[in-house]
């Protein structure tokens, strides 16, 4: 070969193809000039700074803008709270009266950590791999481009379904989709779309196999607050906030070391399937020498959808009683909705999706998702909503340092969204619908 590796990054980085000829449908193979036009499209949506805390959202809609000019179809903005807009690009259907499909992704990105990047994080640099580094290439910019690229292929080639198509565009997320999906899906514009289904994120898989996501643990924020006597640090006093602390941190961390367990010697189970408890946060003291009247413990747990939440809650109260006099909790957030999408063939959508992918030989995995995602309003609205992100043979690294997104994957995902909409989208009036 004729260049270094380093020549072939510095040239795939600094061309920035933005602009790509009609001739670039070769595939994008690396180091060549003709990438092909999706995979430019992604990398520029890379490299728009969405990023926490203050995400650049005036650039990502005014490129959806772009994009839906350039699909030559409608796009509605609805500013759910000041600086918030979800955007709604719609290809609508030859029968209204159906129920739509919504296929939704985050603009959003987490922040980064240079340092610790091999490139800059918002440059989407290709190496000679075909990898592309940068936040959001896995979580979720690749999906959204996924989208738009599949629409464009199959308006290019004259199609066109009975059902309308959504392609939406939220804020957000990444810091709980409070002034996101969780205020949009109480608008009456989100009514109006008259959704039937909904794509959302899920996450990459190491091997062969694809994981689909039908449900997601319950996120329970809780602070712990233990009263004490105070008095002089060189005394045994009675009845410490420390001591009521160590019992809480033990009854916590015990039931953390369970749950590992189970996890670890079961090999059906996954993250999604088991609680997961961690202390995050410890407070209290003053000086060196006072034993203080307070001391608090703060612990993020995520408890998976086979769990009864009045027992659990139960269990904590035991757990404080247990510790000591006076021990109170109160909850920074505790989701209680634990609605899953079915995935039985009498869930219509579910049998057409499992099919489409079942013809294209693709393996699904089924999965409770270990963390949060906007899904979990879209279900709590009683909308059935599978978690797939197609990315399979990719490590996961979402919200890690160098994220990456091999383009062959990535291209092959437009493949698999080209299958999947017509399907989707053509899936005969249910007998709720007339
Ligand atoms: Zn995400």
């Amino acid at each position: 070969m004729l260049f270094t590796d380093t020549h072939i990054q510095g040239l795939s980085g600094d061309m920035l193809p933005d602009k790509n000829g009609p001739s670039a449908m070769g595939g994008g193979g690396q180091g060549g000039l003709a990438e092909h036009p999706s995979v430019s499209l992604f990398r520029e949506y890379l490299r728009l700074k969405t990023v926490h805390p203050e995400p650049d959202y005036g650039a990502a809609l005014r490129f959806l803008e772009r994009m839906a000019k350039e699909l030559e179809l409608p796009m509605k903005k609805v500013e759910v709270c000041p600086g918030r807009v979800v955007a709604i690009i719609t290809w609508t259907g030859t029968n209204t009266a159906l129920q739509s499909v919504l296929l939704n992704s985050h603009m959003d990105v987490v922040p980064v950590f240079q340092e610790s990047w091999k490139y800059d994080a918002f440059a989407a640099v290709k190496d000679a791999e075909g990898n592309i580094y940068g936040r959001g290439t896995q979580d979720m910019k690749s999906v959204a481009i996924q989208y738009i690229e599949a629409v464009r292929k199959l308006k290019a080639e004259g199609k066109r379904f009975a059902r309308t198509i959504h392609l939406m565009f939220v804020p957000d997320e990444e810091v709980g989709g409070h002034k996101g999906m969780e205020m949009f899906v109480k608008h009456p514009e989100f009514q109006a779309l008259n959704i039937g289904f909904a794509l959302d994120e899920g996450l990459a898989n190491p091997g062969e196999s694809f994981t689909v996501f039908y449900g997601e643990r319950c996120p329970w924020w809780i602070t712990v607050r233990c009263p004490g006597s105070p008095g002089h640090g060189s005394r045994f006093v009675e009845n410490t906030a420390a001591e009521k602390l160590r019992k809480i941190i033990n009854s916590f961390l015990d039931f953390r070391e369970q749950e590992k367990h189970r996890l670890n010697t079961s090999e059906c189970l996954t993250l999604g399937d088991v609680t997961t408890v961690n202390m995050t946060m410890v407070k209290g003291g003053v000086a060196y020498n006072v034993i203080p009247e307070k001391m608090d413990a703060t612990f993020d747990i995520r408890i998976p959808p086979t769990v009864n939440l009045q027992e659990f809650e139960a269990q904590i109260q035991r757990w404080c009683k247990e510790a000591g006099e006076g021990i109170t909790y109160e909850f920074a957030q505790k989701h209680t909705n634990q609605d899953l999408t079915s995935t039985e063939d009498s869930n219509p959508w579910w049998k057409i999706f499992s099919a489409t992918c079942k013809a294209m030989n693709m393996n699904l995995q089924k999965e409770i998702f270990p963390a949060a995602s906007d899904s979990r309003f879209i279900r709590a609205v009683g909308l059935p909503a599978i978690g797939f992100s197609p990315m399979n043979h990719t490590p996961i690294l979402l919200h890690d340092h160098n994220e990456f997104l091999n383009e062959q994957v990535f291209l092959r995902g437009i493949q698999v969204y080209q299958e999947l909409l017509p399907a989707l989208a053509s899936l005969p009036a249910q007998s709720s619908e007339v």
